[in-house]
């Protein structure tokens, strides 16, 4: 067997563990990366970037629907405009492919060995790896586990046949006329959306109270609204039961009343789960957090010489989550004084409208017992906002009482995601609402919106 010996070994190259090495790689140390699939992990082949190709295609659609017949309030109109999603898929597959090669160009500048294989842990310093031209065994000083995640499946909805994950769903060449998405989260909402727009049938089925249960129910309501006039149901303390016997209905359960809902595809996104199968765990002795692998301020694991980073060792499983702890742990295994110190992880929800949260909400402030002002400032009253034709929507800023230092910056409306830097530099830096509210912002903008939530919660908003 081919061996190898290295001072870093990342396995997994999604966000996590392609940055790990990149960063790795510049720094001067020996490293060696194994993934048994394309480079770019889940995100870039079958999450983030083919879900935003598809979410902006659905878009680009719609409104050209919109414009059709006796044209819009815009004064455009367009004649009979339709869709080929099988020419769609492939150019999202074209954008997947070059961001992919990308990716294997940078590990390559930054001189680190890329092997394409399955690993497993034969112990705590050796790592074997399955590949097409035989096995090979890596010894490493240092190995960073990247695994990921994969989508959770319900026990008596198993994917196979017209149940699918969201890595089919990204596949489709056509829209499925009817479409029941069970699961009213992330994937569920920003695919739902897309197909609605795209001319499916959509019905969601969420077992708690309300969709987007990650956020608060004010961020949320401009979303609901949308789903609601591009004609999509939305069933909450809705359970979905199993198929019906021909299998092109889903059957749900609401108070103890039962429904089939007709469905050509049904689409299961009720979250994801860690990847702990399959690369070795069993050969170690690493602490878990519940489903998740244990790690400490460091990324370390509970075995010397063994880090892990992004979707395997917890929420929020986010890619840019995964890159920073990878970028942090490459540094501390070259010897530099690093720890997670971050005040804040933004997250953003690509449903139409967008949705970005950073820090706290004012419920969360609340709960623990801090003294808020907030402010909030509505996209009717901004100018931008209205050129666009897309009023819904606002930007909300929560500070402490005491001394204003920014505790969350939340909008949600057409766009917002875009917002999410400054949201997050604001917070990073400490700012305080007389920071933002004495910054100028660039007139006719949405973020203006951000400006005048802060003067809004220092009492004297100016355009509204
Ligand atoms: P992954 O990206 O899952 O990569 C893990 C890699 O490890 C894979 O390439 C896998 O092949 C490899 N691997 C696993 N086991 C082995 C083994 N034994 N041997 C060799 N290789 C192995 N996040 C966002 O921040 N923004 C978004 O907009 C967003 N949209 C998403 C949309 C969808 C549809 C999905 C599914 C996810 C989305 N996410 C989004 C989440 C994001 O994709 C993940 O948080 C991110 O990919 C996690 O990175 P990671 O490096 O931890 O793992
Ligand atoms: P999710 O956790 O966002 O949502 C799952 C939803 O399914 C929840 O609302 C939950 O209450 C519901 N649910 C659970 N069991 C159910 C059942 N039996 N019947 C009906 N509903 C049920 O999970 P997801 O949408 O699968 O996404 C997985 C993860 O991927 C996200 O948590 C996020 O970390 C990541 N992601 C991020 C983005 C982004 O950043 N824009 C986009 C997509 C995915």
């Amino acid at each position: 067997m081919k061996e190898i010996t290295t001072k870093l070994l990342v396995i997994g190259a999604g966000p996590g563990g392609y940055v790990c090495a990149i960063r790795a790689g510049q720094l001067g140390i020996d490293t060696v990366i194994v993934d048994m699939a394309k480079p770019g992990g889940t995100c870039l082949t079958i999450g983030c970037i083919p879900s935003k190709a598809l979410i902006h295609a659905a878009d680009e659609f719609f409104m050209a629907r919109g414009m059709a017949g006796s044209g819009n309030k815009l004064g455009i109109s367009v004649a009979s405009p339709a869709i080929d999603l099988g020419k769609t898929i492939d150019w999202k597959d074209g954008i997947v492919g070059r961001l992919t090669s990308g990716v294997t160009g940078l590990l390559q500048k930054a001189r680190v060995k890329i092997v394409h294989g399955r690993a497993r842990f034969r112990d705590g310093k050796t790592v074997e790896v399955t590949t097409e031209t035989g096995d090979q065994l890596i010894r490493a000083e240092n190995i960073v586990i990247a695994t990921g995640s994969e989508p959770v499946a319900l026990p008596h909805l198993p994917f196979g046949g017209n149940v699918i994950s969201s890595t089919e769903a990204l596949a489709l060449r056509k829209a499925p006329e009817r479409l029941a998405v069970v699961g009213g989260g992330y994937i569920g909402l920003e695919l739902g959306t897309a197909f609605a727009k795209l001319g499916s049938q959509v019905t969601v089925v969420e077992a708690t109270s309300r969709v987007l249960p990650q956020y608060d129910a004010e961020l949320v309501r401009p979303v609901l609204r949308r789903l609601m006039e591009l004609g999509a149901r939305v069933l909450t303390d809705t359970s979905a039961k199993g198929l019906d016997d021909d299998g092109l209905g889903l059957l749900v359960e609401a108070n103890g009343a039962t429904e089939t809902i007709r469905a050509d595809k049904i689409l299961v996104t009720v979250g994801r789960k860690p990847r702990m199968e399959g690369w070795g765990e069993e050969e170690l002795d690493l602490d878990r957090a519940g489903k998740f692998l244990r790690i400490d301020e460091r990324c370390r694991t509970s075995m010397r010489g063994i880090y892990a980073i992004g979707d395997v060792t917890g929420e929020p499983m986010l890619a840019h989550r995964a890159m920073a702890q990878g970028e942090m742990v490459a540094e501390i295994i070259a010897g530099q004084k690093r720890v997670w110190d971050k005040r804040a992880i933004p997250a953003v929800c690509f449903t139409d409208p967008e949705i970005v949260s950073v820090g706290l909400s004012p419920d969360e402030a609340k709960a623990q017992g801090i003294e808020i002002k907030t402010g909030l400032f509505p996209f009717a009253a901004n100018g931008r906002a209205m050129t666009t034709a897309s009023e819904d929507g606002f930007v909300r800023a929560v500070a402490r009482a005491d001394n204003h230092i920014v505790l969350g910056l939340q909008a949600v409306g057409q766009g917002v995601s875009e917002l999410s830097s400054a949201f997050s530099l604001a917070i990073e830096m400490g700012a305080r609402l007389e920071d933002i509210a004495g910054t100028i912002h660039a007139h006719p903008t949405r973020s203006e919106g951000l400006q005048e939530a802060a003067l809004k919660a220092l009492g004297h908003a100016l355009h509204i």
